[in-house]
């Protein structure tokens, strides 16, 4: 799924431009020097300290970014069995922040954040912000939920450090954001894209006179989408809309975003050293295939992981990008090494279904999957939303247009589904993540 522009969105700027635009071998010595200072640190972290001793690795054989291949891997599953805190690496007097991910089962895994973390995670914010065209004279809403999810505090104090004003409306509350945006006329919205896509829908609905808002940018992280999303969202909001990405255990929002071109997010490598694997052999995959993203996050003082497996897909390019920075840019997450479904032998992500979609006019993005192994095989049925103008009467259009979608879909996945199509409206709406999945098989 390229992400392409040939021609930047916004004016090209730069919060830290030093940084964001150094030199390949000073970036490769700053890593060397950081990635030493970071196995030491790490050393009595206990997980750290067994790993280490067993493998006898120590801080002086970092020579280069390519030692890292030597260092232990870290799971999801290593930080439950360390809960709540046992990958802490300062005391607890020194943690001034926790936060923690939002675990869809049983408790969540927490992360933790020292004074100078939470200023380098606001730079970091910052960075991609002022890439995607935030100025110290916007007005900014974050539609983000405040709380243990590190979306909305990390993405606040990094508009903070550009300058810009907030409004922290926080999730939900639909009429009250758009009363909000209206009244206080703001520039740039911040929140999930399939929130974004509720609000446009709402707007809609509401006879809310667009010339009456001020919106002009968005910046949208976690949870993935669809480039066609992107443009379904600049359609109905007229809005431009940029890509980021991060996740808590990493740090939060501002591990890379997009720049003006939008054709991948610039992961900030002064700070993590990116890895793309296979996940199956956790071999590195070639730069443009598909591969699970797995991050050292070489500057944390509270809560530093190496190699982080996030069980995201996604590909890397480190081909120049006009916009001068050095650093290699990540696609979108294309899908995840948990998410990944395989039915009836075949390896399907639920982003597929939605692209499928958004090909097929008539239709809206909101879906649901449903999976059942009634017998032997695999049964999948997706629920539709059908947009209202196109609901008709007419047995037969609707037939066709069931049929459209079934093919699109085989086509992207090379699986048959069956397609319900519903009413607008009837499926159920995300202020946060989005839930697109129902298995029903007791696998
Ligand atoms: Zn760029």
């Amino acid at each position: 799924m390229p992400d392409s522009s040939s021609t930047p969105a916004v004016e090209n700027r730069f919060f830290d431009r030093p940084a964001e635009t150094m030199a390949t071998a000073e970036l490769r010595q700053l890593q060397t020097a950081r990635l030493r200072t970071l196995v030491e640190r790490v050393a009595h972290v206990p997980f750290y300290r067994e790993k280490f001793a067993a493998d006898g690795i120590s801080a002086a054989m970092i020579k280069s970014p390519d030692d890292l291949r030597r260092l232990p891997f870290t799971t999801k599953a290593d930080l439950r069995e360390n809960y709540p805190l046992g990958f802490l690496a300062v005391s607890r007097d020194a943690v001034i922040r926790y936060h923690g991910s939002s675990g869809t089962t049983g408790k969540p895994t927490f992360v933790a954040y020292t004074r100078a973390d939470l200023d380098m995670w606001a730079g970091l914010c910052a960075r991609f912000l002022v890439a995607g065209g935030l100025r110290p004279n916007h007005v900014c809403q974050i539609a983000f939920g405040y709380g243990l999810f590190t979306g909305g505090f990390g993405l606040h104090y990094g508009i903070e450090k550009v300058g810009a004003a907030i409004i922290p409306a926080a999730g939900g509350q639909t009429q009250r954001q758009l009363m909000l945006m209206e009244d206080l006329q703001t520039e740039v919205l911040i929140c999930t894209p399939s929130y974004a896509l509720h609000l446009a829908e709402v707007l809609q609905e509401g006879g809310i006179d667009r010339s009456k808002l001020a919106l002009r940018y968005a910046h949208f992280g976690g949870e993935p989408w669809t480039d066609d999303m992107r443009q379904r969202i600049e359609n109905d909001l007229q809005i431009t809309c940029f890509n980021n990405y991060g996740l808590s255990e990493v740090i939060g929002p501002g591990v890379s975003g997009e720049c003006a071109w939008r054709n991948g997010m610039h992961i900030q490598e002064d700070h993590f050293m990116v890895e793309c694997l296979d996940p199956q052999t956790l071999e590195p995959v070639p730069d443009g295939e598909p591969g699970e993203l797995v991050f050292t996050a070489l500057t944390k003082q509270a809560f530093p992981l190496i190699r982080y497996r996030t069980r995201d897909i996604a590909c890397i390019d480190r081909t120049p990008c006009p916009c001068g920075r050095t650093t290699a840019r990540m696609s979108r997450v294309t899908g995840r090494t948990d998410d990944m479904l395989i039915i009836r032998g075949v390896n399907v992500f639920p982003s597929q279904v939605e692209e499928a979609l958004l090909r097929v006019e008539g239709t809206e993005p909101h879906y649901l999957i449903e999976i059942d192994r009634p017998g032997t095989l695999d049964q999948v049925t997706v629920k539709v939303e059908v947009r209202s103008s196109d609901l008709s009467d007419q047995m037969s259009s609707m037939q066709k247009l069931r049929q459209r979608i079934a093919r699109e879909i085989h086509a992207v996945t090379g699986i048959n589904m069956t397609v319900h199509l519903v009413e607008p409206k009837s499926l159920e709406r995300f202020t946060g993540k989005a839930k697109r999945v129902i298995d029903n098989r007791k696998l």
